[in-house]
């Protein structure tokens, strides 16, 4: 049975977070004399002279409109990359606590368990990119706190298997994030619908990818009121600054362009596929859920630095487990794509192995 206080480290069940000034006081005011911020105004045409609102409502009521979810079992980061901290946080005593992560996978998860001195769980995904369920069950133990699925797995770029990860929810006691940081692009359904059926379930999505807001940094965790409340407890009050949920806010306006480069993009994704299976620098291409491709090269890094040298810059993911000579290939416009397309075209067999 899932019992988020059996999780919970002692220090943040005992938390008293801090309290802002703008917690403490929410309505309009004639004067405000409350958070020491600066009385005479900002350089900037805007009151950015105000502490921003620290639990971002605004956004998040927008958010909760354009996802189907309430606003209260949503959590807004700094990125996904402070989802991911904030949840190590919150649950793994250091030193003794574990994950269980599933490489290849994406490399803050490592990252940032190891910053948080979390003892780390390696099962690798079997040859097909997919979950090892036999070897998930091994390695879980009564100190495992979560485990992190990605999916559309990054840089495999596939989406992992939805009664792989139902199993999981069903039959682990900690936390299974979903990092669903692609989502947009996969023909797999979210499982933010499935908030209420599992209470063990965080999915975590970002605006950094379909949105094109990488530089605004506004990451999200999806999950039950309990954990999300334990998330805001945690987070450094003013974590989203006001320039980034206005335009955030602005941005959420433009569902209709997004929606629209997302199926241009999938189109694309689709063409480059075709283009690069018939290279003969090529010797796969692993099927794409998300706006990467993954390949197998000849050659990786002689591949990788000849582009460097054409002015174009792929992703070396060749020392990466399971991916030896793979190079992943962010989907382009289509004048991109086809640059990409003609200059790995003009590459013989061994000619880049030899200049590396
Ligand atoms: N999750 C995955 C799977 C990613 O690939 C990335 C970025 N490459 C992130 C999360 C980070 O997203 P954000 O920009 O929101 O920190």
């Amino acid at each position: 049975m899932f019992d988020l206080n059996k999780l919970l480290r002692n220090n943040i069940k005992q938390l008293v977070p801090y309290s802002s000034a703008r917690d403490e006081f929410k309505g309009e005011a004639r004067i405000f004399l409350d958070a020491n911020e600066n009385s005479f105004g900002s350089p900037l045409p805007k009151d950015y002279n105000r502490y921003p609102d620290p639990m971002q409502w605004q956004l998040k009521y927008k958010l909760a409109d354009i996802k189907g979810v309430p606003p209260q079992h949503i959590f807004i980061g700094n990125g996904s990359d402070e989802v991911i901290d904030v949840l190590y946080r919150a649950l793994c005593n250091p030193g003794v606590d574990n994950v269980v992560l599933c490489p290849p996978t994406y490399g803050m998860y490592e990252v940032s368990a190891r910053i948080n001195d979390v003892v780390i769980r390696q099962v690798s995904l079997t040859e097909d990119f997919q979950l090892d369920m036999p070897a998930l069950q091994q390695a879980v133990d009564e100190n495992t706190k979560l485990i992190f699925v990605c999916s559309p797995n990054n840089p495999t770029g596939n989406s992992i298997n939805r009664s792989d990860i139902e199993l999981l929810l069903n039959n682990f006691d900690g936390i299974v994030v979903v990092d669903e940081a692609y989502i947009n692009f996969a023909r797999q359904k979210t499982f933010i619908q499935e908030l209420t059926e599992y209470p063990n379930l965080v999915v975590m999505q970002t605006l950094s990818k379909a949105w094109g807001l990488a530089a605004l940094r506004v990451g999200m965790a999806f999950a039950g009121e309990e954990i999300i409340n334990v998330m805001n407890k945690i987070k450094p009050p003013y974590n989203i600054s006001q320039a980034a949920q206005e335009l955030a806010l602005q941005a959420l306006e433009n569902v209709a362009q997004v929606n629209e480069w997302i199926k241009e993009t999938v189109v694309q994704r689709d063409v480059l596929a075709a283009s690069l299976i018939n290279l003969p620098i090529v010797l796969q291409v692993y099927p794409s859920d998300a706006n990467f491709i993954l390949a197998k090269t000849t050659d990786a890094k002689g591949i990788y630095q000849y582009l460097v040298e054409q002015g174009i810059v792929v992703r070396d993911r060749s020392r990466v487990e399971l991916c030896a000579g793979c190079l992943r290939i962010t989907v382009g416009t289509p004048e991109e794509n086809e640059t990409l397309i003609n200059t790995l075209a003009q590459i013989e067999v061994g000619s880049t192995s030899q200049k590396s």
